[in-house]
């Protein structure tokens, strides 16, 4: 019954794992506001443009990132989610991972122990 159960979860968990993985974007998003380059613009006075939309991540050579075309940002934050939920999603599929694992040194144990018995031992000669 709980093999059934574990098997059930680690399919759903699979299947939300391609699900997500559709539309997963790796990074982080976060928002800055600039100021331009004309030195009349309402942006020196206070009111910088923005929201810009900012994704940093970690490249082989360390923290990069791009700036989000505005069209685009919904999909991106979307994205962005999925990745974190992707994450959470993989570190239970690894718990079962090892669950299973565990189940089934213990399994072998009690085969051993078996197997060790006078019993079995007479079976063997
Ligand atoms: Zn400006």
């Amino acid at each position: 019954m709980l093999i059934t159960n574990t098997r059930r979860t680690r399919d759903v968990l699979l299947r939300q794992l391609s699900r997500l993985a559709r539309r997963a974007v790796f990074g982080s998003l976060s928002e800055t506001y600039r100021t331009c380059g004309w030195p009349g613009c309402r942006c020196h006075q206070g009111h910088k443009h923005g929201p810009h939309v900012y994704v940093s991540y970690r490249g082989p050579d360390g923290t990069t990132g791009y700036y989000v075309p505005r069209a685009l940002t919904e999909p991106m934050r979307a994205g962005v989610a999925a990745w974190q939920e992707l994450q959470q999603v993989l570190r239970q599929l690894a718990e079962l991972n090892r669950q299973r694992l565990w189940e089934r040194k213990r399994a072998r144990g009690s085969r051993r122990s078996r197997g060790s018995s006078p019993t079995r031992a007479a079976e063997h000669l």
